[in-house]
């Protein structure tokens, strides 16, 4: 019999209105899944809950939320087949992101899921979510972090949240679905991660000092140049197509430059959702280039940004994933 935990850390999934809008609920999230009675279907893996405490809106998780949910899981990995991480879906992308880099060589899957309704109400999505999140999660087919949500498995360092209202919330524009769940999952072998041979690694993130700067039709770049101080470990900027910024930014290179001297690294990642950046392409990102900055390929922004945070990130930046 296979036997998975679910961590809750906060998100809609589980919360209740307030005068204030939806914040957190009181009731312990296992109390909800235990009156609905596909939960206890023998179909569905043996499951426990931890619960965070605080729950939290996921607004407000911090590197200290990634540490703790990569630390739980990785103390409590002999225990279970997999696990289900049940987050708000606001930030989900980034501590899907982050969770990739801090639980390294994985054998078992960490699902990420949450929903746009809560558990308790009328319409919820948060049932499907969560009973084919805990299928995955019991599979044997997955080895490494991902996020799922209506019907879509999606690798976590690849996810970005689409839609604010919509059930279909999440996807990865570059990088094929993992898994589609229609009548019966289908998983895309030649996509998922192999499981790792090594033992699980547990790399915690420190709160180093990161910036994202999005590049804007007549930014007046002179106003950031106060921002990007020796102080900053990395800033992650988010240019136009392919990696292109203004070429009246000679202010940007010179900031660039001085920023690449005093050792933080600049990684770049492009606005669009889909592609690669590619430095030097176009004369308009080729001082980008010779100032030092690094291309972030076909990176998100959440990942960049998490990734930052890791030690090792230039050796991995560079080959691309
Ligand atoms: N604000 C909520 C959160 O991210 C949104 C959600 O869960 O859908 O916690």
């Amino acid at each position: 019999m296979k036997r998975i935990c679910i961590i809750y850390t906060g998100g809609t999934i589980g919360m209740e209105r307030s005068e204030n809008g939806y914040k957190p609920g009181k009731e312990p999230f296992a109390n909800i899944m235990a009156r609905i009675s596909d939960f206890s279907s023998s179909e569905l893996p043996k499951y426990d809950v931890i619960e965070f405490s605080p729950l939290l809106d996921s607004s407000d998780v911090t590197v200290s939320e990634w540490n703790k949910i990569g630390s739980t899981i990785y103390e409590h990995m002999d225990e279970y087949d997999g696990f289900v991480v049940l987050h708000g879906t606001d930030t989900m992308a980034y501590t899907a992101s982050a969770l990739s880099f801090i639980l390294q060589n994985l054998s078992k899957p960490v699902i990420l899921t949450g929903s746009q309704i809560p558990l308790g109400e009328i319409r919820s999505d948060a049932k499907d979510n969560l009973i084919a999140s805990m299928m995955i999660a019991a599979s044997g087919k997955v080895f490494e972090v991902c996020l799922y949500f209506a019907g879509k498995l999606i690798r976590g360092n690849r996810a970005i949240k689409m839609s604010a209202d919509s059930f279909i919330a999440f996807d990865s524009p570059n990088y094929p679905h993992l898994a589609e769940a229609g009548i019966d999952i289908k998983y895309r072998d030649s996509v998922l991660m192999k499981k790792s041979d090594k033992p699980c690694v547990l790399k915690e993130l420190n709160e180093e000092p990161v910036g994202v700067l999005k590049i804007f039709p007549g930014i007046q770049i002179e106003l950031f140049e106060q921002i990007i101080t020796e102080k900053l470990r990395g800033v992650v900027l988010e240019t136009f197509g392919a990696g292109n910024v203004p070429n009246y930014c000679s202010a940007l290179t010179n900031i660039i430059q001085k920023a690449y001297e005093n050792g933080t690294i600049v990684v770049v990642c492009s606005q669009c959702p889909t592609g690669t950046v590619s430095l030097g392409t176009y004369a308009a990102s080729s001082c980008l280039k010779r100032a030092g900055a690094v291309s972030g390929k076909n990176m998100t922004t959440e990942a960049a940004e998490s990734l930052w945070k890791l030690i090792f990130a230039a050796s991995l930046m560079s080959n691309g994933e």
